[in-house]
């Protein structure tokens, strides 16, 4: 079994839905008391969250590159970014790593791609539904549209993950007003919705809605386990 490496930490109530997810997956693979092989970098979100809304952008790369040479100087195979939005850095990170960076986007857009999925919505904060960096990705490498919600839309998913979901806490007037977002990015011709925060599922569950939700630390840590257990 090939050892995973994260970083984790962003914030770490995601980092605790990995941790189950990739040693789940690992037991129900081989059974018995398996579990997953794991080299974990868990990171202070505080100091990640302010840089990241001062746009300290590099400053945010270079702690998440020093995390990354540590995890594969330990022993692992190859790396995880436990979080969407931290994928806007993933390149200057592989740039500093000799081993594979597994992105959370490409697992997501191939799940999007083997169900036949051609528009999607994309929920998440705001630097990943407002930027290009993950949009971009699906959209030019896979041929999916991608929509977001619109600006004021945006800003209530955003603050919601930070003021919330980051903090533990799960909101039943949240899910409604997340329930809403969804709903009406169907009514604009979503097939399909992208849990493309790491901490979404921890508030929204596909039994909440008839939309199809792709969940990214799901389907992150599906392909993690997979790999782990290729040859
Ligand atoms: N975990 C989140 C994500 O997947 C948000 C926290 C962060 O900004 O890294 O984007």
């Amino acid at each position: 079994m090939k050892t995973i490496g994260m970083i984790g930490g962003m914030s770490w109530e995601s980092t605790v839905s990995y941790y189950k997810a990739l040693n789940r997956g690992v037991k129900e693979a081989l059974g018995e008391s398996h579990s997953a092989k794991i080299w974990l970098y868990s990171l202070d979100f505080e100091e990640i969250k302010t840089l990241q809304h001062q746009g300290e952008w590099q400053k945010a790369a270079k702690i998440l590159s020093d995390a990354a040479q540590k995890v594969e100087a330990a022993g692992a195979d190859f790396l995880m970014i436990c979080a969407n939005t931290m994928h806007k850095v993933a390149a200057e990170v592989q740039a500093e790593i000799s081993i594979p960076l597994l992105h959370i986007a490409d697992v997501t857009a191939d799940a999007l791609v083997a169900d036949g999925v051609t528009k999607v919505g994309l929920l998440g904060t705001q630097f990943t539904m407002g930027e290009a960096f993950y949009k971009d990705r699906v959209s030019e490498k896979y041929g999916i549209e991608v929509i977001v919600p619109e600006k004021s839309q945006q800003e209530i998913v955003h603050n919601i993950i930070y003021a919330e979901l980051i903090m533990g806490e799960i909101k039943d007037e949240s899910r409604q007003r997340y329930l809403e977002v969804i709903e009406q990015l169907q009514a604009q011709g979503a097939q399909a919705v992208i849990l493309g925060c790491t901490e979404i599922a921890l508030l929204v569950q596909q039994h909440h809605t008839k939309v199809p939700l792709y969940d990214t630390t799901d389907i992150h840590a599906a392909h993690a386990v997979k790999l782990a257990l290729s040859s």
